[in-house]
């Protein structure tokens, strides 16, 4: 099967970019369009001004919190009527999603410029929509990545911690999803196989998160950006994003998609639900102890859920977690992706497994 690799034409990563913005963005057109939260506003109004000169065209439009179609047609509406021909997504991923749908829809270049750092999503050709209760409505696939992604060190280690380490969860599943769909032969999101520099991507991501991931954290813990927290932002974000991409999904996403199924896990980030989806696909591979204690020790030295427990499951009962198992494995999700058949009563016995040996583990070293 053919190979494709896809990816945002520029990514652009360093302290004190948001005061750079209208340098980096320049050549995409002259008037600009800023979807932004009421908060973000507030936070980085000021530093993005500062980048651009008073006769910038510039448009700050405030996100009403919600990615849908109605918010997109509204915000579609402005642009229009200022005249714009470059849209900015400032915040997290339901901006970046929706600045991506507007771009697409009047058919501009868009620059994506994440304030954290809990998802790989900011460079993928993908926006989730949702209702305007929240619900999720479907998957808008785009043609192309955006233009520029582009991030402020000194911003995303000023979040909060918990989020970074969320985006550890979800770049920790990386290496293992494509290892498992490129063992399938499965088609990824960028419509083909994955090329050897897709699966470099995600070893390097893994090892990465290995490396810096706790140096990473305490560095943000303290609210200070080291080389650490640098490279994690990199895994997280840039090898994270063209790694699941261009690389493959399977089990660990499938897995997470049926926990959300479970109310009380509703207050975990994606990324938390991903991590403790890794090892109910390492399960499920039969894959050897020490792989699954490699990845064991770096969840708790991070502090990412390993048990059902720390995902927040008070009372695990067979019929809550037959339901995670029965939408894991509905047709069309990521999980058909692994290189062997698997049932709704194969990922409920992972899930037990996974769930033993995440106990098992605080207990003997902990
Ligand atoms: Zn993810």
């Amino acid at each position: 099967m053919t190979k494709i690799l896809i990816s945002p034409s520029k990514y652009i990563q360093g302290k004190g970019e948001m005061k750079r913005i209208k340098e980096r963005i320049a050549d995409l057109g002259d008037s600009f369009f800023i979807v932004i939260s009421e908060s973000g506003y507030k936070r980085f109004g000021q530093s993005i001004m500062e980048s651009f000169s008073e006769s910038d065209n510039v448009h700050f439009s405030k996100f009403n919190g919600e990615c849908s179609k109605i918010e997109i047609d509204r915000l579609r509406a402005e642009f229009r009527e200022k005249g714009s021909n470059v849209v900015i997504g400032i915040g997290g991923g339901k901006i970046h999603d929706t600045a991506k749908a507007i771009a697409y829809y009047e058919n501009t270049p868009v620059v994506i410029v994440p304030t954290i750092s809990s998802t790989d999503a900011p460079t993928s050709a993908l926006s989730v929509l949702y209702t305007e209760d929240g619900e999720f409505d479907e998957y808008l696939i785009l043609p192309k990545n955006p233009d520029i992604v582009l991030v402020d060190v000194d911003v995303v280690a000023k979040a909060p911690v918990r989020l970074l380490v969320a985006g550890m969860g979800d770049a920790l599943a990386t290496v293992f999803e494509a290892r498992a769909a490129i063992k399938a032969n499965a088609q990824t999101m960028a419509g083909g196989t994955a090329t050897n520099a897709a699966i470099a991507l995600t070893e390097l991501c893994y090892n990465t998160l290995l490396e810096e991931g706790l140096k990473a954290k305490l560095a943000v813990e303290n609210k200070v950006a080291t080389k650490a927290v640098e490279n994690i932002i990199e895994a997280n974000t840039l090898l994270s994003g063209l790694g699941f991409e261009s690389g493959g999904l399977s089990a660990a996403h499938a897995v997470h998609n049926g926990f959300t199924a479970i109310e009380e896990t509703h207050n975990m980030y994606h990324g938390e639900k991903v991590a403790f989806g890794v090892l109910v696909q390492l399960v499920l591979e039969n894959a050897p102890l020490e792989d699954i204690e490699e990845v064991l020790y770096f969840c708790n030295e991070v502090g990412l859920p390993t048990t059902l427990k720390e995902l927040n499951i008070k009372e695990v009962s067979e019929e809550k977690l037959m339901e995670v198992a029965k939408l894991s494995c509905v047709e069309g999700d990521t999980i058909h992706n692994m290189p062997f058949e698997v049932t709704p009563e194969d990922v409920y016995a992972a899930i037990i497994t996974a769930n033993t040996l995440g106990e098992k583990f605080k207990i003997d070293n902990i």
